[in-house]
């Protein structure tokens, strides 16, 4: 579990934060975007 910068998916409303999270690890590379996007962050990296 480490905490890396904060990326998001421009398909999804939260943004992630952690190299363990299976949903962020499950964007795609054309969909991810560095930053946040002003998106919340999501549950899961939340308790990583
Ligand atoms: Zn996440």
């Amino acid at each position: 579990m480490a905490k890396t910068t904060a990326f998001h998916s421009i398909h999804r409303d939260v943004h992630h934060n952690n190299t363990s999270c299976t949903e962020g690890n499950n964007i795609e590379k054309e969909n991810r975007r560095e930053g946040t996007g002003g998106k919340p962050l999501c549950k899961h990296c939340e308790r990583l």
